[in-house]
């Protein structure tokens, strides 16, 4: 089952709805999303004094380098939503339609905004 891919970022997430650590894990999660985004812009800022053929080299590591960079903030920006709406009581809740979201989807994606019906009658996944 994929995603779009999020479902990787999220392999390593044990989900229960009642569980009132869950703001917690959000937290964790998201400092160590900021870590890891602060590490790939130390790198991305890594002096380019090598030669022609190391330049491309490393131009091209930069492209994945930014695209991982992309990624994390999507997945921050995830969870700061998810936590915004935990304080709302609002989490859980589709923000479209406002039905509550499938269980199994949210422990694949605990930061999903939609359920799974607007999710595919969009583009968007989470
Ligand atoms: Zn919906």
């Amino acid at each position: 089952m994929s995603y779009n891919g999020l479902s990787v970022l999220y392999i390593d997430w044990e989900f229960d709805m009642t569980d009132p650590s869950l703001e917690k894990k959000f937290k964790q999660r998201k400092s160590a999303l900021l870590e890891k985004a602060q590490a790939i812009r130390k790198d991305l800022s890594k002096s380019v004094d090598a030669d022609f053929a190391e330049q491309v080299t490393e131009r091209e590591n930069d492209e994945v380098l930014e695209g991982l960079l992309a990624e994390t903030n999507a997945e921050i920006q995830t969870i700061d939503r998810a936590l915004k709406r935990l304080e709302k009581g609002t989490y859980g809740l589709c923000t479209l339609c406002g039905e509550a979201i499938n269980g199994e989807r949210l422990s694949i994606l605990p930061g999903a905004d939609h359920c799974i019906k607007c999710a595919s009658q969009s583009d968007r996944r989470v």
